[in-house]
């Protein structure tokens, strides 16, 4: 077992901007930097009707480092029109963070109610293989991110770090590697051993962190802030950095309790949380 690593200053504290939903982009720029924040991830959402390389100038020039655009992916569907569909929106994704400056899209890769989980991997493994040109043309990376089993019906078919290995390995592209979420992993009995596996083979380009609360109220917007839940951290974090992993620590939180109560409040809590449960 490895020694805890100390606890974090703020020198890789990143935030999602999805964190704070209530907030602009605009917004965003100004307070997070004002908080001690020195990344961001940034969701398309907060692109929409904004110039993508306007908003990454105004990011830079407040001193916060681009970490990601979230997200892309979902590429299994049940026609070939949407499987085209969405390989067309991943190809535009792809122009976004080169626009915005980003240098890797996330990828909830996707799934559809009743189809075989194989069968969704294998059109996820297409999609990413049809869109690699445009990464080689941009140099944007593409991090898959294991999701939790609870959503392997209709949001991902990719559950485990394992099943993003094994898709690395058999995609074989530079392009192409993992986001590590402790909301997803952190039950997962190999998940040490396929940290390690996803460092040895380069492909560790991210790592979120959250908290599982007891009892989630809601599936997809009752996460926890760090602290709030059961998930060691600050374990899984040694894990992480046991492969030599230098990259942001990026707090993402989807919390519509979160969400409901002053956001200054929030920023502050989630700054002095990452000191203490990161
Ligand atoms: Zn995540």
């Amino acid at each position: 077992m490895n020694r805890l690593p100390p606890l974090p200053d703020l020198s890789r504290l990143c935030i999602h901007t999805v964190t704070t939903k209530p907030w602009s982009i605009e917004e965003i720029a100004d307070r997070y930097p004002a908080a001690g924040v020195k990344g961001i991830t940034v969701w398309r959402q907060n692109l929409e009707g904004r110039d993508p390389a306007k908003i990454g100038e105004l990011l830079r020039g407040n001193g916060l480092d681009i970490v990601s655009l979230c997200r892309g992916g979902f590429f299994p569907a049940t026609s070939e029109g949407d499987r085209q569909a969405a390989i067309d929106d991943n190809r535009k994704a792809i122009e976004e963070a080169a626009s915005l400056g980003a240098p890797l899209i996330v990828l909830v890769c996707g799934a559809v109610p009743g189809m075989p989980l194989e069968q969704a991997r294998d059109q996820i493994r297409a999609g990413i293989e049809a869109v690699l040109p445009d990464c080689e043309r941009t140099g944007v990376k593409l991090g898959i991110e294991p999701l939790h089993p609870m959503y392997a019906d209709a949001r991902s078919a990719v559950n485990t770090m394992k099943q993003a290995n094994d898709m690395c390995e058999q995609i074989g592209s530079d392009y192409v590697g993992v986001a590590a979420d402790v909301y997803h992993l952190w039950w997962d009995p190999d998940l040490q051993s396929e940290i390690a596996r996803c460092g040895e083979l380069g492909k560790l380009f991210a790592f979120h962190v959250c908290d599982w609360k007891t009892p989630t109220a809601d599936m997809l917007n009752d996460r926890g802030l760090m602290g709030e839940g059961c998930i060691d951290i600050r374990r899984i974090r040694s894990w992480v950095e046991a492969t030599g992993f230098k990259g942001f620590n990026e707090v993402e939180i989807f919390s519509s309790h979160h969400w409901a109560k002053d956001q200054n409040v929030f920023l502050e809590e989630i700054v002095k949380a990452y000191r203490q449960h990161v």
